[in-house]
């Protein structure tokens, strides 16, 4: 059995079903992250695993034990929220060692444990120093030192990077990986943000109103979303609807593409290639549609967005809004205004289809 399950969890503040049947393995020494909109049951999750909420249904197990009943502060997890919450009146250090105070652990053994800690964080020259001598990024560093000084047995995150300015927010997260990984301690991450989520995680669970849309390692979930809601949420993805022909094609405005190979549509049913920008390549019109692509479209160039790396352009095909990124290098060879041929091969795409359910109305 895993290390921490969530089993069936479900949750309803009055009319609001916060939390509907979350069910959720985490392994010993895992990072994952709880990857969502605002709203969709992630800090409800981290709440009910910490012991602050009691789930309507379901249960949480440690170690194969069941946890219900079991207050927050006799769990053995350490937690660091958004705001920072250190105590302002004591040190960096003092913050760090409050735990194991509490625990009335011997003094030699908080100052030897307080120091690794400010090390491990990189702040052995900041222990006297109090919160508001600290920058927030120092803080944040603080307060996670705290909640591993009592060594704890699970890691509880909640969007501990969110107040942080972008630079220190990227810093930090590779510090947090870095520390997890190197005490192999088992961690549940509460983002909003998926490039947090994608770059520091072994696995994320992407959440939508309450429930799971889909688990799996960051690679998965954005090369393989199982659902519109994850590849939406998840980078950025172009959406050709169409209806699918009898052999592997979709008729989409007016043209024939092919679904990508594995694909079993019924002919007649509605669907949707999702392919993300930088699956399509861009070529100029000069000329003929390039061959050798299964898949062509022409289009008119909107607009260029500089991203650095990248520039995405924004393509009019036949009325319809299509994102392509290139290197930033290229940008000058796509003129604004000017026609382009769009490719991509069937195999780079994605192919969704709406149910039943959907196709009737319903949502
Ligand atoms: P955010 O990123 O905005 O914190 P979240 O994904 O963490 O969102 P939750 O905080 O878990 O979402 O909230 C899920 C739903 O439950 C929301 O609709 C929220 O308004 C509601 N909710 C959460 N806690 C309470 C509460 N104590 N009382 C009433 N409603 C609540």
């Amino acid at each position: 059995m895993a290390f921490l399950v969530l089993e069936g969890l479900s949750k309803t503040f009055g009319h609001t079903a916060a939390l509907s049947d979350v069910t959720l393995s985490v392994e010993r020494g895992e990072l994952v992250s709880l990857l969502g909109p605002s709203g969709c049951g992630k800090t409800t999750t981290l709440r009910i695993v910490a012991g602050f909420e009691t789930p309507d249904r379901g249960r949480v197990l440690l170690d194969g034990r069941d946890l219900t009943g079991v207050p927050p502060e006799r769990r053995g997890f350490g937690m660091v929220f958004q705001h920072y919450s250190l105590f302002p009146n004591m040190t960096a250090a003092q913050n760090i060692g409050y735990g194991l105070r509490v625990a009335r652990r011997p003094a030699r053994e908080i100052r030897r444990r307080v120091g690794e800690l400010l090390e491990l964080i990189g702040l052995l020259d900041a222990g006297e120093r109090y919160p508001h001598q600290l920058s927030g990024g120092m803080q944040q560093r603080v307060a996670l030192a705290r909640a591993l000084a009592i060594e704890p047995r699970i890691l509880l995150l909640d969007e501990p990077l969110s107040a942080l300015d972008a630079k220190v927010r990227v810093t930090l997260r590779n510090e947090i990986r870095r520390i997890q990984t190197r005490l192999g301690i088992t961690a549940l991450y509460v983002t909003h943000d998926q490039e947090e989520a994608l770059s520091l995680s072994d696995r994320v669970v992407v959440m939508s109103r309450g429930c799971i849309e889909q688990v799996g390692p960051p690679e998965e979930v954005y090369g393989e979303p199982r659902t519109e809601f994850t590849a939406s949420f998840i980078g950025s993805m172009n959406r050709l609807a169409g209806v699918a022909g009898a052999d592997g094609t979709l008729a989409y405005r007016g043209q024939i593409l092919r679904l990508p190979p594995d694909a079993a549509v019924p002919a007649g049913r509605a669907a949707t290639l999702v392919v993300r920008p930088e699956a399509i390549t861009l070529t100029v019109d000069g000329g003929p549609p390039p061959s050798g692509r299964a898949n062509v479209l022409a289009g008119t160039l909107v607009t260029r967005t500089f991203l650095g790396p990248v520039v995405r352009l924004i393509v009019d095909v036949d009325g319809e809004y299509l994102s392509v990124d290139v290197p930033g290098a290229q940008r000058r060879a796509y003129p604004q205004g000017g026609r382009v041929w769009l490719s991509f091969d069937p195999g780079a795409a994605i192919v969704m289809v709406p149910s039943a359910a959907m196709e009737d109305g319903g949502t």
